[in-house]
């Protein structure tokens, strides 16, 4: 029942499919694509299930970010990342993007899809959520706000489901405005049509569907429960198919969730680690020290140094899976890095300095002896803050720098002067 070990079979098929090796740059993908595309593409006599593998590995790999959960979880990871039913694109659609058209020109061949209905947009929402909720997984209760097309009418908009050509574009659903950009200068603006919103068609007054008022939508209230799995991260994306506003003759676009990681008081996140920071005071530092971290789960961890082990100021320690668990394979955790910082005493007295003396290590054995004493110039060290004197010397220099350049304009204003003179 514990962490299965990573597959890493499955990551390999894609490039395989196209070719080329799994280091392959964007450009070496792109070259071999196009080559095996051309050669299968149905149209030539190709076969049509080798055509849309070749598509669909190309859509992943040409994607960094889908590629890097290729590389790292196989297919079956992405289907998975994709929500359902997403996903799927229409081979034809990659190759067009890529051509920018059918290079085999034929007039009626073009895609096997006739009409092709519009895409709604999809709808993207930020979601908050705490190392906490990232760690453990939760999920969320959001109340959304979108339009469904109106049930009376079925998106019609009017009663006897009829409608007219919009006067305003004479059912085009474009507007062509003319601005004059001067004398001899004129610019054409294509634009939708505020009459009709670019339907091309309205209805009548007395014709309005009573429950849209003629909109063919509605709006509508509806909770939506996001799932955090553990070791979602930062950035990544719950998407919800098909749940964005609706719109007549419109395939409806995505709600998209993007989590958003609020900063913890206590823990950095960096991947499947988590770093914390703890501060030992010398007497710890050097004679050991323990003390209790409440995970992000709440467990109590008792984090002790080993008998006889001195921790030195800006050292790193690691507690192995105790850190983030990882996204779709919960039972296996990153490490926990703690850094440690060391607080030394300000001072201390003679009295205490003869007791150290006796138990730390013994003076370097380098004597000067006091005719080199004589010889040598007194000094004296001060306290400095060292950032602020730093800071204080950059922010002079750039003045200076500054200055500098004001000189330079004032004489290749002169210059400029001169040229337009001659
Ligand atoms: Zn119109
Ligand atoms: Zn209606």
């Amino acid at each position: 029942m514990f962490g299965r070990a990573p597959k890493k079979s499955d990551n390999t098929k894609y490039y395989e499919i196209l070719g080329v090796p799994n280091t392959a740059s964007q450009d070496d993908l792109k070259k071999a694509y196009r080559k095996a595309a051309i050669k299968n593409h149905p149209d030539k006599g190709g076969d049509p299930e080798k055509f849309k593998e070749l598509a669909q590995a190309y859509e992943v790999l040409s994607d960094p970010e889908k590629r890097q959960i290729y590389d790292e979880y196989g297919e079956d990871a992405l289907k998975e990342g994709m929500g359902g039913g997403g996903g799927g694109h229409d081979p034809f659609d990659i190759f067009q993007s890529f051509f920018g058209g059918s290079p085999f020109g034929g007039g009626g061949s073009s895609s096997s899809r006739g009409r092709r209905q519009r895409r709604g947009e999809d709808v993207i929402h930020p979601l908050k959520v705490s190392l906490e909720d990232l760690y453990n997984g939760t999920s969320k209760k959001l109340s959304l706000s979108r339009n469904i097309i109106c049930s009376k009418c079925t998106g019609k908009g009017s009663k006897s489901g009829a409608s007219m050509k919009c006067s305003g574009c004479q059912g085009s659903g474009m507007k062509v405005s003319i601005r004059h950009l001067g004398p001899s200068m004129i610019q054409q603006m294509q634009q939708p049509c505020n009459e009709c919103k670019g339907t091309g068609e309205t209805i009548d007054d007395k014709d309005r569907c009573p429950q849209c008022k003629g909109e063919k939508v509605v709006p509508e209230k509806k909770v939506l429960e996001v799932h955090v799995e553990k070791g979602m991260q930062n950035g990544q994306k719950i998407t919800f198919p098909g749940e964005a506003d609706e719109a007549p003759d419109t395939v409806t676009g995505d709600i998209v969730f993007v989590l958003q990681q609020k900063e913890h008081p206590k823990f950095k996140r960096k991947g499947d680690d988590i770093f914390y920071e703890h501060t030992l005071n010398l007497t710890e530092a050097l004679c050991g020290f323990q003390f209790i971290l409440t995970h992000l789960d709440n467990r109590q961890l008792l984090i002790k140094s080993l008998p006889g082990d001195v921790v030195k100021p800006d050292q790193f320690k690691a507690i192995n899976d105790e850190g983030m668990p990882m996204y779709q394979r919960p039972f296996m955790k990153g490490k926990l890095y703690i850094h440690f910082s060391v607080d030394f005493p300000e001072s201390i007295s003679p009295e205490q300095r003869k007791v150290l003396e006796t138990v730390l290590p013994a003076r370097p054995s380098v004597q000067i002896s006091d005719m080199e004493v004589d010889e040598c110039e007194e000094t004296t060290l001060h306290d400095v803050n060292i950032e602020e004197e730093m800071r204080r010397k950059q922010q002079q220099a750039a003045q200076e720098a500054y200055d500098e350049e004001d000189d330079d304009d004032m004489h290749g204003g002169a210059q400029k002067v001169q040229c337009a003179q001659q």
